[in-house]
């Protein structure tokens, strides 16, 4: 079984196209949340991913824009971003944004999960060792847990002893990327972690619409359960017209330019 990886698209159709555009054979779809929020084209957005699979875990965006939430939590650009979606969303998008499921979901057995923050609580980003460390719970049958939220690919994993950070390895330009490092090239990378009997990880495919490791190219993952390996890809997409759009409905000139520098 091949499953596809995909988180925090937040609305940015170009780069959900480009993904899937380069996305490698694979059986499902397995969506860790943050659909909307951010980007120009939350309904197109929401239609194509309901079209690629039914597995998904909801965000804290998908939340708040379907107003589960209220906006206080966010910071001034991501309230402004998350009221505009909310009147934009078509009443049957707002619907099945508000009945997502919060994670942890198991779509595959025991031993693999989803959430979007965090297995201990969905809000909570996984940034540090520190921070993964009482959420690579060994006390549980699960050896797998793919989360999104932090918009950082990579993760953590440990096999009982020790403790390790995971960091896709794309040679010269690795992740996370200095700020004064160059741009990404405008060409597809990945890296195949392979996974070891007796670890445990927690792992992250990046943001497909928001990445904020550095490197501007959409983020994804390929889980292949047969050769037990996870595959970072890291592709090139339409940044101008995503930019070019988010300008165009108003939304805050922030949200376009970070897209170019990854942050
Ligand atoms: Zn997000």
């Amino acid at each position: 079984m091949r499953a596809l990886l995909l988180s925090d698209i937040h609305a940015n159709l170009e780069a959900l196209e480009a993904v899937m555009a380069a996305a490698p054979p694979h059986d499902v779809v397995w969506n860790l949340g943050d659909v909307v929020g951010y980007g120009a084209n939350p309904n197109e957005v929401i239609e194509e991913a309901r079209k690629l699979g039914r597995v998904f875990v909801r965000g804290n965006h998908d939340r708040v824009c379907a107003g589960l939430d209220g906006i206080e939590e966010f910071n001034p650009v991501a309230q402004r971003a998350a009221r505009w979606t909310e009147c934009v969303l078509t009443p049957e998008h707002r619907e099945w944004l508000r009945h997502l499921a919060p994670g942890p979901i198991a779509p595959d057995g025991p031993f693999v999960r989803c959430v979007h923050g965090s297995p201990l609580d969905e809000d909570d980003y996984l940034l540090t060792l520190r921070d993964a460390f009482p959420a690579l719970d060994t006390s549980t049958d699960v050896r797998l847990t793919f989360f999104g939220h932090t918009h950082v690919q990579g993760g953590f994993a440990t096999n009982g002893d020790d403790w390790f950070r995971l960091v896709p390895d794309f040679g010269h330009h690795r992740a996370p990327r200095h700020p004064q490092a160059p741009p990404a090239p405008p060409e597809p990378e990945q890296f195949e972690l392979e996974l070891r009997e007796g670890a445990r990880y927690l792992l992250n495919p990046g943001s497909v619409g928001q990445p904020r490791d550095g490197d501007w190219r959409a983020a994804f993952a390929l889980y292949d359960d047969a050769r037990m390996t996870v595959t970072w890809y890291r592709v090139p997409y339409d940044l101008r017209e995503a930019q070019e759009r988010i300008l165009c409905a108003g939304l805050p000139d922030r949200l376009a330019s970070r897209l170019r520098d990854g942050r």
